[in-house]
């Protein structure tokens, strides 16, 4: 048997500490700052921002392929229905690069955007 110098609290010689003590420690180890200020949260792109891309992704792509097939000696006919595939595919991949790469809106954290004069102004007269 032993006594707690801080507290007083007898114990068994097993116990190698003072468990009044102890559970005192870790509220005190726990007693945190308070946290600090949350970062303004940034705004997700919407759907229909990432789905315009794929729409705009897919119309080049299909130009594109259309173009590249019709080129290669693949009747316009077919090289549409290639051009569109690949057209397809091609708005897919944009639509998930920006979505993966770029899910927030741009320039939402940098501050106002510094006017650079190019917006029409009213002349005075
Ligand atoms: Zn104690």
């Amino acid at each position: 048997m032993w006594t707690c110098p801080s507290c007083g609290e007898q114990h068994e010689d097993q116990f190698k500490e003072c468990w009044k003590c102890f559970g005192k420690e870790l509220q005190h180890a726990v007693t945190a700052n308070s946290p600090p200020p949350l970062a303004p949260p940034r705004m997700l792109r919407s759907y229909g921002a990432i789905l315009a891309r794929m729409i705009v992704g897919a119309l080049i792509g299909t130009l594109l392929g259309v173009a590249v097939f019709h080129r290669w000696g693949v009747s316009l006919a077919d090289a549409f229905v290639a051009g569109a595939i690949a057209g397809g595919v091609i708005g897919l991949l944009v639509g998930i690069f920006f979505w993966v790469l770029f899910p927030y809106e741009p320039g939402f954290d940098a501050g106002p955007v510094p006017e650079d004069g190019d917006s029409p102004r009213q002349s005075p007269d």
